[in-house]
């Protein structure tokens, strides 16, 4: 099975630090700069754009969807979604697939939710993403080290029964099951942090045992000189947790690019939505 390769299209310091911020103006080119690796790459990969973004930046969409990547949403505002209420989440997913739809002519089939934040609390979303339209979900993290997630979750695609009668596919960040344990590997940090040889490691693994594996990165992590031209200063823990690694980074990420095939999450999901096992089937096995 193929890798999957998502970017998660957002602004670091609007997306990190405080979501009343305005996008700065660093987050074009640094997708644009993204977009030249995977044209180098011969690459396509599934971008899940923020509409915040989308609204500074809209040619820089109109390029994702031009050059055959797939674009899929990451909501309005990057408010997480348990901090929302439902009324309010639909409002936030419906603004952002039709701003991106009509800015590419193109349906919007999936989802990423802000720092993945369905968790156990917020699996309402599932419902209302599915009501709206989505076929896909790729918000749970099931790694036990996540921030927020659903630790335990299954790490490979199954069919969420939703409210209505409706069907939605998960497709979970990867992760790498040691002893029953989800521990974290999709991207971010960890691929900022840990050695190529590792990741390489672990996705080999993965794709061997016939699964899928899916990445996830930011166009931020690309800009290694970010914090020089910060206009606000910045807590030392912080630089160093969001800033370290990213100078080794785009090589990396070109290294994984080469080394596995790839696939778009929205075929992933469409395969899914027959041949995935169901999430009620998974708990009685
Ligand atoms: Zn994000």
């Amino acid at each position: 099975m193929p890798l999957v390769c998502t970017v998660d299209v957002e602004d670091w310091a609007q997306s990190t630090l405080d979501t009343a911020m305005p996008i700065s103006d660093r987050a074009g080119p640094n997708m644009e700069r993204v977009l030249d690796v995977l044209a180098e790459e011969n690459v396509q990969a599934t971008c899940f754009v923020l509409g915040k973004f989308a609204e500074k930046f809209p040619d820089t969409v109109r390029r994702i969807a031009a050059e055959g990547h797939e674009v899929a949403s990451h909501g309005y505002g990057h408010v997480d979604v348990f901090q929302m209420s439902p009324t309010q989440f639909r409002e936030d997913i419906r603004r952002s697939k039709d701003q991106l739809e009509t800015l590419t002519g193109v349906g919007v089939k999936g989802y990423r939710a802000p720092d993945f934040s369905i968790v156990k609390e917020s699996l309402w979303a599932l419902d209302v993403l599915a009501e709206e339209g989505f076929i896909y979900d790729a918000s749970i993290n099931p790694a036990v080290l996540a921030r927020f997630g659903v630790p335990g979750f299954p790490s490979q695609p199954v069919r969420m029964p939703v409210s209505g009668g409706l069907t939605l596919v998960e497709l979970p960040v990867a992760t790498l099951r040691v002893m029953g344990r989800h521990l974290p590997v999709a991207g971010g940090g960890y691929h900022r942090l840990l050695p190529y040889s590792l990741i390489r490691w672990v996705i080999e693994r993965t794709v061997l045992a016939e699964e899928v594996f899916m990445a996830y990165c930011h166009p931020y992590e690309f800009d290694p000189d970010e914090f020089k031209h910060l206009k606000f200063p910045l807590p030392l823990k912080t630089r160093l947790h969001q800033g370290l690694g990213r100078r080794g980074f785009e090589n990396k990420f070109r290294q994984m690019l080469r080394q596995f095939e790839t696939t778009l999450a929205a075929t992933v999901a469409e395969k899914a939505l027959d041949a995935a096992p169901s999430f009620s089937e998974l708990l009685k096995s």
